[in-house]
């Protein structure tokens, strides 16, 4: 668990004979010590060494051992580490003025050896036990961004799924009616898939999902979003973008995937592999989610009838 081997403590004190005590104390028992003979040393020793305890002696010129401790119990990186405060008068006003300072524990001097020692196995047990408990606090913080990024992206594209989409252009909505911008919609369904599933079996049909959804994440902006919005549906949400500017992203994807190599494409009803797509621009066309996604989708649904292959953003 807590070897003293792996413990490193850092002693601090301008008198070379209390350095020299301490020292031989500690690696007596197998820790690793370093010595500091002022506050700033302190500081900067801390910051370069990051101790797992530190033996802080009260007096000392320039700054004294209420200072330093003060100044490593306000630093949020340093402020775990346990601070023992050597004294040497045993004055209840000096161990008031140390717990005011942020002190875990007080030493009078002479030391006792076996005094000594048990105060600094007990704090570094609590220090052991803060570090593991903050290791797990981590590894818990990790394992929920896994599980909400699991809850919002689709598992075969790794696309956003429609929950996030649904979501997220709500937001894009609310904030647009507040900063009077546009904001435009791409409904995308893949033309005659079901045929290219039966042709060429549902793993060669997973496969185009996957690369039909790099093509359109990576032919959008990053501030855009992509989402699988179901099947072989696709929806793009472009922010901050007119209907005019959404129609050339459309078509520049629609005439990116007619050009595509995609496996057997060859094999479709158009010789193939092609898009249809309905757009739908806030606030023209729609005051509202529903509405816009209604729009859009009327859209597609016409571009199908019009012969696939199409892009249709008016009605
Ligand atoms: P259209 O041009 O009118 O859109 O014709 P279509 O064949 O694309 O449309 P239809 O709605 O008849 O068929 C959609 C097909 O998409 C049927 C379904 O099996 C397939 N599909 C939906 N989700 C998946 C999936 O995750 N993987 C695979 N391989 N196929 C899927
Ligand atoms: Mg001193
Ligand atoms: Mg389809």
């Amino acid at each position: 668990m807590d070897s003293p081997e792996r413990k490193t403590i850092l002693v601090v004190d301008d008198v070379e004979v209390n350095v020299q005590l301490l020292t031989s104390y500690l690696h007596g028992e197998g820790y690793t010590v370093k010595a500091a003979r002022d506050g700033e040393q302190a500081i900067q020793m801390v910051q370069e060494y990051a101790p797992d305890l530190v033996l802080l002696d009260v007096m000392m010129p320039k700054m004294n051992g209420f200072q330093v401790c003060k100044i490593l119990k306000g630093d949020g990186v340093t402020q775990f580490i346990p601070i023992i405060m050597v004294t040497a008068l045993n004055e209840l006003e000096d161990k008031i003025r140390g717990i005011e300072s942020g002190a875990d524990d007080f030493l009078t001097k002479p030391f006792n050896k076996m005094e000594l020692l048990a105060r600094v196995r007990s704090l570094l047990r609590i220090k052991y036990l803060h570090d593991e408990l903050q290791k797990k606090v981590i590894e818990l913080q990790r394992a929920k961004e896994e599980l909400r990024q699991l809850a919002i992206t689709d598992g075969l594209t790794k696309l956003y799924n429609y929950r996030y989409f649904r979501e997220q252009l709500q937001q894009e909505l609310n904030r647009a009616t507040r900063h009077n911008l546009s904001v435009s919609l791409i409904m995308i369904d893949l033309d005659h898939f079901k045929h290219y599933n039966d042709t060429n079996g549902h793993p060669a049909g997973d496969a185009l999902l996957r690369t039909m959804a790099r093509l359109f994440k990576e032919n959008i902006r990053n501030i855009d979003l992509a989402a699988r919005y179901g099947g072989e549906e696709f929806s793009l949400v472009l922010i901050e973008t007119n209907k005019y500017a959404a129609k050339i992203v459309a078509e520049k994807i629609r005439k990116l995937v007619e050009g595509h190599p995609f496996d057997h494409g060859e094999t479709q009803p158009l010789g193939k592999i092609t898009i249809s797509t309905g757009v739908a621009t806030f606030p023209e066309d729609a005051k509202g989610f529903d509405q816009l996604v209604k729009v859009a989708d009327e859209r597609l649904y016409r571009a199908k009838q019009a012969g696939r292959n199409t892009i249709l953003a008016e009605s």
